[in-house]
């Protein structure tokens, strides 16, 4: 198919310094979690982006020393020559496709901690960076940088540039963002120096403009060099000769390095999440960059609509549009557009659950895209499936998240799929949930898989369909999947997680009562010990209802776990907003129908609170009486001819979105194939031996 006119700026190359990126989609570093533990496991993603059309796909930050040490977070490296070998497996995926391949060389400086190291971590000043992240917070203080510790750190990112080169890399970064060394020297707060390094704006950019031309001078024949740098802090700046210290820094070195790649300074606002920030969000802090520069620049901003792509380049705002989120919740997203499928793209829910990966140590997770991660360990590829292994036809009662994957992924193998839903509208939980304040983005993991199911001839969809045992025996289908969701519970926990009953009273409700549509008497105390997002957004929704509305967590924190999701300070602030009271520390214990009994976690102090309802955000059961009921009718099964009987998604574990949709996919993937083979173990490449010694300097 032609690409789609209107899109075309989209498909143009561009030269970035040496090099011609062959489009404008590029793929900015960004965290997946895989390091060289896991290096065909990092190819495969990686090439995965560059198959689906993404021009340039980059590394997350690959650490230059062990002085820049993030453990116990995943982070790659470029140490010695022994890390070429797994770095060079991604380039050679990357080149495969025709992208370039860019690697995102990092110094940590104040941010990390050097646990594996124990090098006393370097910085400007001796400033350490403010951690409000528990994964992220440390007990040392870095150490002030002499002269030859700034030589040093030049010298270490001239040799990662030169193993970078080698690895065939194409663009080479200096990270001057998010905390990290070079955004420590420019920001006059962490940079307090007396020296050439500190003071002015232009003694504050020396040492990022030095990294930057001994990069150049080293691979800048054959490679591009990049600068990504944060400009939120800058631009909130004042500056006496410039609209604001962010012109200023970015005019002092507007044409040094080949491309500018900006963003923001932290990571709940650099990576916001849908419940809190619209789609190119960015766009008023960078927006200045292409004016002083006349080197081409990429930002981000979670970009899956290509009106909005192409507004950026033809208002001058963006030269190349970043992504990060965008291409791990489609990998496919440039080529889609470049074919006129739109309606095909699996657009980011901006959930960020592929940051609590991270955050986790684990490999990149995403909601939308059950194979991110899993190309080569599962050999799952996003976009092609293998043929069904017989002709059973495939029933999956209940059209949740779950159900809605498991049904496409099957059908995309070519079995005849049937799904049936009780609700007149399929979508099972999101319905609901999707509808909440600040969540209906979440609603695309339905769209975009109803959107799909109803263009493919082999799928039946019956809504309004309430399936029982002798429904399921007489359908004659062989295989059955049984995703019939959770259901909240009132269950409370003591201080010690010991389940300690059900709080089952008159005026005690759950989400489930206003998913349908009970109407809560206020005041409403809104107890969460789940700590995800459903206690907080349910008190918002409350709220807007004009209910006066209190919020008790056993955590510390509201919404506690959403730390893992960049929400957190967004829920807390939006909760004061809207005059929430918020308790934490907190069990809730009884409630007579005019008070809720509770009392401090830690000391037992007892505290009550005049309420007329009372919702339990805690524990989830899942809905399993039809499974359970199902597999006792053995013979029955067999004289209908049904082969199997699976529980997928909530039924099987209540969880997140992003578990409920793995599980449907898995279990449409695995159809007559030998599930013996969980996964392909990956293991580090260490081509010139164990047990290399890192020299001082
Ligand atoms: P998941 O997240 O695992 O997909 P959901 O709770 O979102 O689970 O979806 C479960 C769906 O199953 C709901 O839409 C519910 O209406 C449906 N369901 C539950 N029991 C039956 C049944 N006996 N027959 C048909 N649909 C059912
Ligand atoms: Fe987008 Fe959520 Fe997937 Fe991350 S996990 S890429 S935010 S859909």
């Amino acid at each position: 198919m032609m690409p789609n006119v209107d899109y075309s700026l989209l498909f143009e190359p561009i030269k970035i310094g040496p090099v011609t990126a062959p489009n404008r989609f590029y793929q900015v570093p960004h965290a997946s979690g895989m390091t060289e533990a896991n290096p065909r496991v990092r190819a495969a993603f990686r090439g995965t982006k560059a198959e689906g059309g993404w021009g340039v796909v980059s590394t997350g930050a690959v650490s230059i020393h062990p002085s820049s040490d993030d453990s116990p977070l995943p982070y790659a490296r470029l140490w010695d020559d022994n890390d070429i070998h797994s770095h060079a497996l991604s380039t050679a995926a990357i080149h495969e496709h025709g992208s370039l391949a860019g690697v995102e060389l990092w110094h940590g400086g104040a941010a990390v901690m050097n646990r594996t190291s124990r090098i006393a971590p370097y910085s400007p000043s001796g400033i350490p960076w403010l951690a409000t992240h528990v994964g992220f917070m440390g007990n040392l203080r870095p150490r002030i940088m002499d002269k030859d510790d700034i030589r040093d750190i030049i010298k270490w990112q001239v040799e990662a540039a030169l193993r970078a080169k080698k690895a065939g890399f194409d663009i080479i970064y200096i990270y001057a963002g998010m905390g990290y060394l070079g955004y420590e020297f420019l920001l006059e707060e962490y940079n307090h120096r007396t020296d050439e390094y500190g003071g002015t704006t232009e003694n504050r950019v020396r040492f990022v403009r030095e990294m930057i031309e001994a990069t150049k001078e080293a691979v800048g024949d054959t490679c591009a060099v990049a600068l990504r740098i944060s400009l939120e802090e800058l631009r909130a700046k004042p500056s006496d000769n410039y609209p604001s210290e962010a012109h200023e820094v970015v005019s002092l070195m507007a044409d040094l390095p080949d491309l500018w790649d900006v963003k923001m300074d932290s990571s709940p606002t650099d990576c916001g999440a849908s419940r809190f920030r619209e789609e190119g969000a960015h766009e008023p802090v960078i927006d200045f960059v292409k004016k002083v520069t006349n080197k081409p620049v990429v930002g981000v901003g979670r970009f899956t609509s290509p009106d909005k792509m192409v507004g950026q380049i033809k208002r001058g705002v963006l030269d190349l549009i970043g992504g990060a989120r965008p291409g791990i919740a489609d990998p496919f997203l440039p080529n889609k557009i470049k074919e006129g499928r739109i309606d095909e793209i699996r657009e980011c829910i901006g959930c960020n659950i592929c940051i609590s990966s991270w955050h986790d140590g684990v490999p990149v997770r995403c909601t939308q895209n059950a194979t991110a991660g899993e190309e080569w360990r599962k050999g799952w590829h996003p976009e092609k499936f293998s043929e069904p292994g017989s002709n059973d036809a495939i029933l999956i009662v209940g059209g949740g998240p779950a159900g809605l994957e498991a049904g496409l992924i099957a059908a995309k193998r070519g079995y005849q799929v049937t799904i049936a839903d009780k609700e007149d509208t399929l979508g099972g939980r999101l319905n609901f949930e999707a509808s909440l304040p600040g969540l209906s983005a979440w609603g695309r993991v339905n769209e975009y898989r109803l959107y799909a199911l109803k263009q493919m001839a082999n799928v039946n969809l019956y809504p309004a369909s309430e399936l029982g045992v002798e429904d399921i025996l007489a359908l004659e289908h062989q295989r059955i999947a049984i995703a019939t969701g959770a259901s909240w519970s009132k269950m409370l926990m003591s201080s010690l997680e010991i389940p300690v009953g059900t709080l089952d009273k008159p005026g005690v409700y759950t989400p489930d009562d206003l998913a349908a549509g009970v109407k809560l008497q206020g005041p409403v105390l809104v107890y969460d010990f789940d700590n995800y997002y459903m206690g907080g957004v349910i008190a918002e929704e409350l709220a807007n209802q004009d209910l006066k509305t209190s919020y008790a967590t056993s955590a510390g924190h509201a919404s506690a776990w959403t730390i893992m999701t960049n929400e957190q300070p967004f829920i807390h602030q939006r909760l004061e907003e809207k005059n929430i009271d918020i308790t934490t520390r907190i069990l809730l214990e009884d409630f007579d129908g005019e008070n809720a009994i509770l009392k401090d976690i830690y000391t037992g102090k007892p505290l009550s609170m005049a309420v007329k309802s009372v919702v339990i955000v805690g524990h989830k059961t899942p809905n399993d009486d039809l499974y359970q009921k199902l597999i006792t009718r053995k013979s029955d099964l067999e004289d209908a001819g049904i082969k199997s009987v699976d529980r997928i998604g909530d039924m099987l574990a209540p969880g997140s979105l992003v578990h409920a949709v793995y599980s449907g996919h898995e279990y449409a993937r695995n159809l007559d194939v030998d599930k013996d083979d969980l996964y392909q173990r990956d293991l580090p490449i260490t081509a010139n031996g164990i047990g290399s010694v890192f020299n001082r300097k």
